[in-house]
């Protein structure tokens, strides 16, 4: 089955200690769409202006992902500037330009309306609302969200919370979001604004997994060099979703597999700068690291 992602399509400049990478391939949608495109067909949802390199197009494509729903317009792509310290876990924004993203309003081609999963990955959640209002009952809906929204558009995304299935933020965001510091009791607070399956990520951490089969948590795949983290975050959902709408059966019987698909990917994608490491990924790859981590876990 496939699953349709909403989300920033993005020219990302990214500075880490070692290296400073202007306008490369970026934004929540690519990387997560890239991400579940190893495990199902993929739908993407999105606008670029004229200024958008053809061959970040061409990447899409080559992981054969659909792109029926990404408009280009006149005008600038959304270009997202951000810098790293030293350790890898700081980032500061330097630079938002919404560009094309300003006057957006998404249209789903009509026969995208029954997809079955819906991953409404980071953007404003005003956007998330526009795309869920043109689907026919999904099966399963996630919502991903960053700080920016919590302060600036919190009732939309309350509203939000309302009528997805599943909620995905990191660990500071829950806290914000709930005034709880513990983050079991962040994630219960969490399900009463509506999601049943909540995911609490916490970087190198790991991830937990908060559902109706009660909790889960996954480790980080341990990576003794991180190159670049951004997009980490929406490749761990993206995987997620791909290995969800690609299992039989129901939903909660698949999560916590499909988290550790998310681990794994993130993991690549930290790798590499944007999605470099993630477009060059295999099954297989994916696959040994998971088997990996399984030993890892084991006792
Ligand atoms: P992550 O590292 O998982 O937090 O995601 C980083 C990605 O989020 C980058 O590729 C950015 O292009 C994208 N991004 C940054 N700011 C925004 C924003 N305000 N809205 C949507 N996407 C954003």
């Amino acid at each position: 089955m496939s699953v349709l992602i909403v989300g920033s399509t993005a020219l990302d400049s990214i500075k880490t200690p070692g290296a400073d990478k202007p306008r490369l391939l970026g934004g929540s949608a690519s990387h997560a769409a890239v991400a579940a495109s190893f495990f199902a067909p993929v739908r993407l949802v999105g606008v670029v202006g004229e200024d958008f390199p053809r061959r970040y197009l061409a990447l899409y494509r080559r992981r054969g992902i659909d792109l029926a729903g990404l408009q280009i317009v006149p005008g600038k792509t959304f270009h997202w500037a951000g810098e790293y310290e030293v350790n890898m876990n700081n980032r500061r924004t330097l630079k938002t330009e919404l560009g094309v993203f300003e006057s957006f309003t998404p249209v789903l081609p009509p026969a995208w309306r029954d997809t079955p999963f819906v991953l409404l990955a980071n953007i404003a959640p005003g956007l998330q609302h526009h795309v869920l209002d043109q689907m026919r009952r999904p099966a399963f809906v996630v919502a991903d969200t960053m700080d920016l929204w919590l302060n600036i558009a919190l009732p939309e995304l309350l509203k939000l919370l309302r009528r997805v299935d599943g909620f995905v933020l990191n660990e500071s965001e829950a806290r914000q979001l709930t005034g709880e510091d513990n983050l079991i009791r962040a994630a219960q607070k969490i399900h009463r604004l509506g999601p049943k399956t909540v995911i609490v990520k916490k970087g190198e951490h790991g991830a937990i997994l908060s559902a109706l089969g009660g909790l889960f948590i996954s480790p980080a795949y341990p990576l003794s060099r991180v190159v670049d983290p951004t997009g980490a975050g929406d490749s761990f959902v993206g995987a997620m979703m791909g290995y969800l709408s690609a299992a039989k059966g129901p939903v909660q019987a698949h999560l916590r597999r499909a988290m550790i698909y998310g681990t794994v990917v993130a993991s690549y994608c930290c790798e590499g700068f944007g999605l470099q490491t993630t477009t060059r990924l295999t099954r297989a790859a994916i696959e040994k690291r998971a088997r990996a981590l399984e030993k890892l876990t084991a006792f």
